[in-house]
């Protein structure tokens, strides 16, 4: 099996080289090349998408957003028949578009964004959201197995999608709220990690909120989730859910992140929105 991996960022990276791990021959491609070149050591490292993606059975995209998968997929040309594993988060709109571009090029659409982030990408321990055609699954399981230490199949193209915008409101408010308790917790002369060391071990309990809360306050962000993709998939979240719910605190989150990459924090990572909460900083 042959996979030509789009996108070698955060995420992508670790993905590609633990396919190649796996014992797939791997050929990766990223539009900042320097960003694919560590992964010589165990995958070819193509100077385009195209030479990525001519001869590969499979395709990979792990790539920032819609615009960016619809380039990308675009000069790649995969040859009809090839399967495409979309594993980016790109919102409902996105996936129809990309479905319908596999459709007139002959390619099998496969939608597979992932949970998890550049931790458990690292160790082999993503969750696949995926969804498509029944007989993609066993050409795709080699790749989600991986990857990932679960993969879910959800039903046709687009269901992926859903589950994975259920997800990130939860992502979003976690995050979110923990800033929000923080920044009360500072504003009323609490000690902030107070908040923290009260939530432990008890049902109010969430792993997320040690990691990022300890994040916020230490005032460093290094990236994980970078805010700016963060900032796009709460507003992939508001579209999704039109005017069918109220996502209040999905944009809420919004206008925090988005706050936060005006400011110029859109490369760390989206803890930074504690700063956009923190109305004095
Ligand atoms: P990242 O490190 O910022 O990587 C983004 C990738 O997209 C890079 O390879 C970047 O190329 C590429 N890209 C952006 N715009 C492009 C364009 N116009 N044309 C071609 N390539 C373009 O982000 P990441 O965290 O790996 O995220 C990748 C995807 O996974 C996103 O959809 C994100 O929402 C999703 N995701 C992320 C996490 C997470 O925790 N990080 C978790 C789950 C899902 P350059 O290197 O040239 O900029």
């Amino acid at each position: 099996m042959s996979v030509a991996f789009l996108g070698t960022g955060i995420m992508g990276a670790p993905m590609a080289a633990n396919i190649a791990k796996a014992g797939l021959g791997v050929r990766v491609w990223n539009r900042t090349r320097a960003k694919a070149e560590p992964l010589a050591d165990v995958a070819t490292v193509a100077h385009s998408a195209a030479s990525a993606a001519e001869g590969a059975d499979t395709l990979v995209t792990m790539l920032a957003d819609g615009p960016a998968v619809a380039e990308a997929f675009e000069a790649a040309s995969p040859a009809p028949g090839t399967l495409w594993l979309q594993m980016s988060t790109v919102g409902l709109d996105w996936t129809d578009r990309l479905a319908a571009a596999a459709e007139k090029a002959g390619v099998v659409f496969v939608d597979a964004p992932v949970l998890g982030t550049r931790q458990p990408a690292e160790q082999a321990q993503l969750q696949v959201l995926a969804s498509g055609p029944e007989e993609a699954r066993p050409k795709a399981t080699p790749v989600f197995d991986a990857v990932a230490v679960k993969t879910q199949w959800l039903g046709p193209a687009g269901q992926g999608s859903r589950l994975k915008l259920v997800m990130n409101a939860w992502v979003l408010a976690l995050t979110n709220g923990t800033a929000e308790s923080l920044g009360l917790a500072a504003a009323l002369g609490v000690e902030p990690s107070l908040f923290l060391e009260t939530i432990k071990g008890g049902g109010l309990d969430a792993g997320y909120a040690h990691v990022k809360g300890a994040a916020m306050l230490s005032g460093e962000y290094p990236p994980s989730f970078p805010a700016g993709l963060a900032a796009k998939d709460a507003r992939l979240v508001v579209e999704a859910a039109g005017d069918d719910v109220d996502v209040a605190g999905a944009r809420a989150a919004q206008s925090h992140l988005e706050a936060a990459v005006e400011a110029g924090h859109g490369e760390e990572d989206m803890a930074v929105l504690y700063r956009a909460v923190l109305k004095s900083r």
